[in-house]
């Protein structure tokens, strides 16, 4: 079996694949124990129950579905909020060491929109401890893994996806997969704006790949703005400032210093959920009161500096060493970055099969279970709960199937798309075509959107798809850059297309998707999830109706009010953005 990545989805769908006697080899673009997992700062969403003893399954399950404004899939998010805790658990038999209480069970932090405090954490390098323990049980196991190879394309034997083929990242050499099922565990697609929290692996290509080879992909509009990245020095612009900040005590202020998230949502406060807290930030600039880089102040300073260096110490390095500034002395200026898809491949709840015989998906490059916005920690438990899924189900799959055959005619068609711009006497840059498409994102189908800037963002994208057959790459295929930026730039307007066209067709606002020409959320379109489909190479967009939640769940939604986690904006000076309407 294949798994295409090597976060935390990836990892854990391997270690469940092995254990079910499977054959597995993992492939990433990186080094073993890098990937997006280990950026991971605030924590693990779990309903331990360890400091708020009232919190439970059902709390988490209730919160997950109002964050994402029921438009996720309600038993992804039941699997996910009864399985997390032994997730967690089972981390720990694999050597993670959380934060401790006073009595010695796994500490849990408050974060955005959780009514109980829930994220398991170590500091505020979660991610590093959660891939090191998996990491150490994939070397354990055996399992092997291939490192810097950029795997481009699935291969299909009739409806059947039977491996993969790419390259090697340092010699340029093509690598080819022979396998009886495909597990894409790729993660997100931040890069394909311009300010964004990802690194740069994060360019949607299994997700494209997925796509390309026939697997739905769904609700590709909600994009999640974080509210909280560094803005200065430019160098920096979009490096994350971790949720924990604030779960921790942080506060937010304007340029007044007046703290402004006790009116757009002053129950929550500055935890409120991302998508609300990162409008409010928007909007206290779009009404002049922006700090000097046109963000916000997020200040830890009363809590302390004992308490800031103990449990933020990667917050407290980031700004020393990137922006000169002690923030146990100074606020830090911070303003909304993209951060996280909840747009991806569409899968089946129980086993994360997508829908191509042979093809799963798991963790960020699925998608379902964060509906129109994730809460933050829920992406952790996310990797673990659905990857130890799809690496069961698909380590079932392949006891009852043989192996495929490899079409050769595939095989060569990719070759041909990868030389191409070493071959090609074209005139276009890769590099500035890639830029070109982070900004047409960034200025069209940001954090705020309307038809208008979506049409001609869509325009440019078809017009930079045009360009891209055009690139031509100087130099050969040892390491060479510019090359992987080549393929890497087509994933990325197929990605970006898809999530364009389903922006302008969700004519309402709801969760990440802000429309300033449909300030409300539409009923009928809370009924449904729009899914992007490959039609002879072309994104074609149809509706799904949002899966139906039994009774007995529905009745938790019932008994506690309106599923709404937006809140009105203050009354002071109307923002720009506001007086645009239908
Ligand atoms: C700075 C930061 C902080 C975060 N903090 C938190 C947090 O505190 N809590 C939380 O729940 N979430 C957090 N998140 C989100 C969370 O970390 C990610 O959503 C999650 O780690 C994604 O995991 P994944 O396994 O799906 O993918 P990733 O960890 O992104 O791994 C993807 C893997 O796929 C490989 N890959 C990609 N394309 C290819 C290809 N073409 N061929 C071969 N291999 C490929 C990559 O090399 C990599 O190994 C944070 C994210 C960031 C960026």
């Amino acid at each position: 079996m294949l798994v295409i990545g090597a976060g935390g989805a990836g990892m854990r769908a391997a270690i469940e694949a092995s254990a079910a006697g499977a054959h597995v080899d993992v492939v990433c673009k990186s080094l073993l124990g890098k990937a997006h997992t280990v950026m991971a700062e605030g924590g693990i969403a779990a309903a331990l129950g360890n400091v708020d003893p009232e919190d439970s399954w059902q709390a988490h399950f209730q919160d997950t579905m109002r964050g994402g404004q029921l438009i996720n899939n309600w038993r992804m998010a039941e699997l996910h909020a009864r399985e997390s805790p032994d997730r967690v658990y089972e981390l720990e038999t694999y050597g993670a060491i959380f934060d401790r209480t006073p009595d010695g069970r796994i500490l849990q932090r408050a974060f955005g929109a959780h009514t109980y405090r829930r994220l398991c954490h170590v500091g505020d390098r979660t991610g590093l401890e959660m891939i090191r323990s998996l990491q150490d049980r994939i070397v354990q196991l055996g399992i092997e893994v291939h490192m810097e190879v950029t795997l481009t394309r699935l291969l299909k034997d009739g409806d059947r996806v039977v491996g993969a083929f790419g390259y090697n990242r340092i010699d340029g050499r093509f690598v080819a997969f022979r396998s009886k099922a495909v597990i894409i565990a790729t993660g997100g697609w931040g890069r394909i704006y311009k300010v964004t929290s990802n690194s740069w692996e994060g360019t949607g290509d299994g997700v494209a790949m997925g796509f390309d080879a026939g697997a739905e992909v769904l609700d590709p509009e909600m994009v999640q703005f974080h509210p909280t990245g560094m803005v200065w020095p430019p160098g920096v612009r979009g490096i994350l400032v971790t949720e924990a900040v604030r779960g921790e005590g942080g506060y937010l202020t304007n340029r007044e210093g007046k703290r402004f998230m006790l009116e757009y949502d002053p129950k929550k406060k500055e935890l409120s959920s991302r998508d609300v807290v990162a409008r409010a930030i928007y909007k206290e600039v779009e009404a002049g009161r922006g700090t000097e880089h046109g963000g916000a102040n997020l200040d830890v300073r009363h809590l302390g500096a004992e308490k800031i260096k103990k449990k933020l110490p990667s917050m407290y390095e980031q700004f020393l060493k990137l922006a000169d500034i002690d923030i146990t002395k100074d606020p830090m200026e911070i303003a909304p970055t993209i951060h996280y898809a909840m747009g991806g491949l569409r899968v089946e709840a129980e086993t994360g099969a997508t829908t191509l015989a042979g093809l799963y998906a798991a963790g960020e490059a699925a998608a379902g279970l964060h509906g129109a916005n994730r809460l933050g920690g829920n992406s952790l438990s996310d990797l673990l709960v659905f990857g130890r899924r799809a690496g069961a189900a698909a380590g079932a799959y392949v006891r009852e199937v043989g192996l495929g055959k490899i079409d050769e005619r595939q095989v060569a068609g990719e070759q041909q798309i990868l030389l191409l711009p070493l071959s090609a006497d074209g005139r276009e840059n890769t590099y500035l075509l890639q830029q070109q498409l982070q900004q047409a994102m960034q200025d069209g189908a940001g954090l705020a959107r309307e038809e208008k800037s979506l049409k001609s963002c869509l325009d440019r994208i078809l017009e930079l798809r045009q360009r891209s057959a055009r690139v031509h790459v100087p130099g050969s295929r040892k390491y060479n850059p510019g090359w992987h930026t080549a393929r890497d730039l087509r994933f990325m307007l197929t990605i970006a297309e898809a999530i364009v066209r389903a922006a302008i067709e969700r004519r309402e606002s709801r969760g990440a998707h802000w429309r300033l020409d449909y300030l409300e959320k539409d009923p009928a379109l809370g009924r449904v999830n729009f899914v992007a489909y490959n039609e002879g190479g072309h994104v074609k967009l149809k509706t799904r109706p949002v899966p139906e939640m039994p009774p007995e769940l529905a009745k938790l939604f019932a008994e506690t009010g309106p599923t709404s986690t937006a809140s009105p904006p203050p009354a002071a000076s109307p923002p720009k953005a506001q007086q645009v309407r239908r």
